[in-house]
């Protein structure tokens, strides 16, 4: 098992202010108001609460061809074509979209390395509480943890489990 950052939708989203997240802090010096945890919520939403649809109204409306879906039909947005219109948001039949979060620009998580345990991420201290956490924990489905890539696990509920 592998040291990972568990990040907890639910817990973004209960401190949410008028549909903005509070995002935390982050610290790469070379982007002061880099604010990576918005890049790594948008691919979240995008995994977890998006009902891929077959014919993807989000993906039809675009003007830009801004968006598409990867070999999983995992939706993504390329940031050099978006022109922050917000088309899609107000097409997605089911709100997965927030006109806070796509916008024509976007702040990549620079993933900073994390292996030493006397400094906690920035945007760990600065985010809501518990919203961003180290965890060794794997992918579960049963407790709602999914894997967003080698380094960020992502707990929320899928729109599939609201069904059940
Ligand atoms: S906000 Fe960006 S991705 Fe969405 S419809 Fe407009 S150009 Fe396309
Ligand atoms: S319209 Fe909404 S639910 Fe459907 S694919 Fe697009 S973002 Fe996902």
């Amino acid at each position: 098992m592998s040291k990972k950052i568990l990040i907890d939708l639910a817990k973004f989203r209960g401190t949410a202010n008028n549909g903005e997240y509070n995002y935390g802090e982050c610290t790469y010096d070379f982007h002061p108001d880099n604010i990576g945890m918005k890049d790594i919520i948008e691919q979240a939403m995008m995994m977890v609460t998006c009902r891929r649809c077959e014919e993807a109204p989000c993906i039809n409306v675009c003007p830009e061809e801004a968006l598409e879906k990867d070999e999983d039909d995992i939706l993504k947005r390329a940031t050099n074509l978006c022109i922050g219109c917000q088309s899609c948001v107000a097409a997605c039949p089911f709100g997965t979209l927030s006109n806070r979060i796509i916008t024509d620009k976007k702040s990549i998580c620079d993933l900073c390395d994390f292996e030493d345990d006397s400094k906690p991420l920035k945007c760990m201290n600065s985010a809501p509480e518990g919203a961003i956490t180290y965890t060794w924990e794997e992918p579960m489905s049963e407790d709602h943890i999914y894997k967003l890539n080698d380094k960020i696990l992502i707990k929320d509920l899928k729109w599939e489990d609201l069904k059940e």
